[in-house]
């Protein structure tokens, strides 16, 4: 049987004195972009997989091929004014050859149905322009779905977006929804200052603007990363994951390097220290999720009834202040978490809900009881607004807090795969989701 509370002590007492999170942390934000199926996001999986394996874990990659899409170009100018509108291509924007073309742009506002209702005449063969600005859908954070759904089925030949994350920053967004496929049109971001300036120049509601991008929809292989620590028994593994992907164009520290970072701190942990679990213990870095979840579909879809005990998220787990848990576990029994706290001798807020927005919900809907780690003050810090922008750096990283989420995960999941009770049961599984998501 193995001591616990001994190794808790130990494992505590080296993620505090290792530099490997950090090591690793600034390897992966180092190259640049993650996009699915770029250099940097093969890197970094290279990153991984070295370290896994000089750990002493049987490492393997799940290989599989995904539509993704790369960036080239783009350019949006008023050439009545001779200003050009800086301006970055939403993913999955249609190209325009390289050449450029001219349109009538149109203000939608806020492109509430309202706002296309009153324009419905007059949308065809123009550019759209909208701003993403608080408008809310259906009481959800804004997403901007139904807007392109709504241009595109007005007849518009292109897209313009203002977005507001921070002041002139250009939020990069993607042309997808639900029944979409790759390039429809072409739809371009803009800050909230540009927009301004587009407004400026707009005489009757409307001005000519050239606009060129030039990019491609691709089919390129890539895959999860897996590794494993046998338990005495084979089936009901406690998985670990985090995507290793990033969003196009952006350096992905934080969104998810940190999380990637975090759980080969417990892989190293479990491996280094020699642990022999009752259960499997599974490490998954997966692909895609900025993509809707490519990579862990792909994953849960390929488990055996019964492989997975349960899967423990890690998704900006170091994003502001100290860790706490989202689960969808079935188990929302305070008493619960609070003897498990307890024992841990640590404390942290727990929320049962279903949350959609990350790659736990891929093995949410297969049955498997899930955790995600989070930050109680998610976003606090700042750059939860520069998420999927090119200023997702280390420096709005805080080392602490990622060792803080470490010291956490490592703790439930001693207790969670060493133990001989387990306290998490399978439910019914939700039907089974189209990959990818635009199919
Ligand atoms: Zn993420």
């Amino acid at each position: 049987m193995v001591d616990i509370q001994t190794l808790d002590r130990k494992m505590c007492g080296d993620i505090w004195t290792s530099d490997a999170m950090d090591d690793l942390l600034r390897e992966i934000a180092s190259f640049g972009h993650r996009f699915t199926g770029s250099p940097g996001e093969r890197k970094a999986r290279k990153a991984v997989v070295t370290r896994l394996k000089r750990w002493g874990l049987a490492t393997r990659v799940q290989r599989f091929k995904a539509d993704t899409w790369e960036r080239g170009n783009s350019r949006l100018t008023i050439p009545g004014r001779k200003l050009e509108i800086p301006c970055l291509a939403m993913v999955f924007s249609a190209s325009t050859g390289g050449k450029s073309r001219s349109f009538d742009l149109v203000d939608l506002y806020e492109g509430t149905p309202g706002d296309f209702e009153r324009n419905r005449r007059n949308l065809r063969g123009k550019a759209v322009l909208f701003s993403r600005k608080e408008y809310q859908e259906h009481g959800r954070p804004d997403k901007g779905w139904s807007r392109y759904r709504a241009a595109l089925e007005a007849g518009a030949s292109a897209i313009v977006v203002g977005t507001y994350a921070s002041p002139g920053v250009i939020s990069v967004l993607s042309l997808s929804f639900k029944g979409s496929k790759p390039g429809l049109l072409p739809a371009v971001s803009v800050s909230g200052e540009s927009v301004a300036a587009l407004r400026r120049a707009m005489k009757n509601g409307s001005v000519r603007v050239n606009l060129s991008v030039s990019c491609e929809t691709v089919s390129r292989f890539t895959g999860n990363v897996v590794a494993e620590l046998p338990g005495k028994r084979k089936t009901g593994a406690v998985m670990l994951g985090a995507h290793l992907d990033s969003f196009c164009l952006s350096p992905g520290a934080d969104d998810n390097g940190s999380g990637v970072a975090v759980v080969c701190e417990v892989a190293r942990l479990f491996a280094t220290h020699k642990v022999k679990p009752e259960r499997p213990v599974r490490f998954v870095f997966f692909t895609g999720e900025e993509l809707g979840r490519l990579g862990s579909k792909k994953y849960a879809g390929s488990l055996a009834p019964g492989e997975a005990g349960i899967f423990f998220n890690f998704d900006l787990p170091a994003n502001g202040g100290f860790p706490a848990l989202v689960t969808m576990t079935g188990r929302s029994d305070p008493e619960f978490w609070f003897r498990l706290q307890e024992e841990m001798h640590y404390r942290f807020p727990v929320r049962e809900i279903v949350a959609t927005a990350s790659d736990h919900y891929s093995f949410y809907r297969r049955g498997i009881p899930c955790l995600w780690e989070i930050s109680r003050n998610a976003g606090s810090r700042s750059p939860r607004a520069l998420h999927h922008t090119a200023l997702d750096t280390l420096e709005y990283v805080n080392a602490n807090e990622m060792k803080e989420a470490a010291v956490m995960a490592a703790k439930i999941v001693l207790r969670l795969a060493c133990k001989k009770m387990f306290p998490f049961e399978a439910f019914e599984p939700l039907p089974d989701e189209k990959v990818p998501h635009w199919s």
